[in-house]
């Protein structure tokens, strides 16, 4: 009888626990759970005892990151390595990989996870996603510039699992997003050739884990990027300026400051270039 309790209350206890997962059809939820494990895993495999602490710390708390006279917003860039000031500069050293899963990950990669996404033309390409070693410099003060220069192709800036934000453009002389959307993956970025992976578009991701209006990262020009919502209304282009954005206060930034929002329609992060004058990134 007792026995026959106890297995009763077992099977409940693994239910229910089934259940929730089953139930939560939040793939952020399991992702954000598997790539902590796949943390943990590598975190005592590949480091030593006392590294090990170190690197488990450093995951869970990246205050150790972000080094001193940095702004505490920074601390959001919870992918970074490093984060430390360079003059008048910000300084964030992250690798470009996604903390997500993808298709573009090799086959026997912890992250790999073959298109599951809406895109019913989805269209790998055939790059694959590689780590770097990337240094975002931006102006730890950043004021709007008097004469506005045009994003380049390549990173734009930064978001916060260290994720490149590239441009509207496809390639040289403007060429639209049009047929390269095919080949973004579920959370809505891919690599380009040399294996840089890059979002065109809101990070889904993030905005799942982090919040649709939440700070998503910084442009090189020092100027943060937030999501598509803002006081649980949508932002549109027309809520925004030529380049994107617009000044008011944030909960990051009490004081206001000038700011872009990702919307779901051209241009996307970025409009006609940078509000600020944009700082650099070296790999
Ligand atoms: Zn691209
Ligand atoms: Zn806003």
């Amino acid at each position: 009888m007792k026995f026959t309790n106890k297995l009763l209350i077992l099977s409940l206890i693994s239910l229910l626990t089934y259940c929730s997962k089953s139930d939560s059809n939040d793939e952020d939820q399991i992702d954000n759970n598997s790539s902590t494990s796949i943390s943990e895993v590598i975190d005592s495999n590949e480091e030593s005892s006392s590294n090990s602490q170190e690197t488990s710390e450093s995951t869970t708390n990246n205050s150790n990151v972000v080094e001193e006279g940095v702004p505490e917003v920074f601390k959001k860039i919870y992918a970074a390595s490093r984060i430390y000031l360079d003059g008048n500069n910000v300084v964030i050293e992250v690798d470009g990989a996604p903390d997500h899963k993808s298709p573009y990950y090799s086959r026997n990669h912890e992250l790999y996870e073959p298109y599951n996404g809406s895109n019913t033309n989805f269209n790998q390409n055939p790059n694959s996603i590689k780590t770097f070693d990337f240094k975002f410099k931006i102006p730890l003060n950043p004021k709007e510039a008097s004469s506005k220069v045009s994003t380049q192709l390549g990173s734009i800036g930064v978001s916060l699992n260290g994720v490149a934000f590239y441009n509207q453009y496809a390639g040289p002389n403007n060429q639209p997003l049009t047929n390269e959307i095919n080949s973004f993956d579920q959370y809505a970025g891919h690599p380009q050739n040399q294996g840089v992976y890059h979002y065109h578009l809101e990070p889904t991701y993030l905005t799942s884990n982090k919040g649709q209006d939440a700070l998503l990262g910084f442009l090189l020009d020092g100027f943060p990027v937030y999501g598509p919502f803002e006081n649980n209304v949508k932002i549109t282009n027309e809520n925004l300026d030529e380049y994107h954005g617009h000044s008011h206060i944030t909960p990051d930034y009490p004081d206001g400051i000038y700011h872009y929002h990702i919307t779901d329609t051209d241009p996307y992060i970025n409009g006609n270039g940078y509000y600020g004058s944009p700082g650099t990134v070296s790999q």
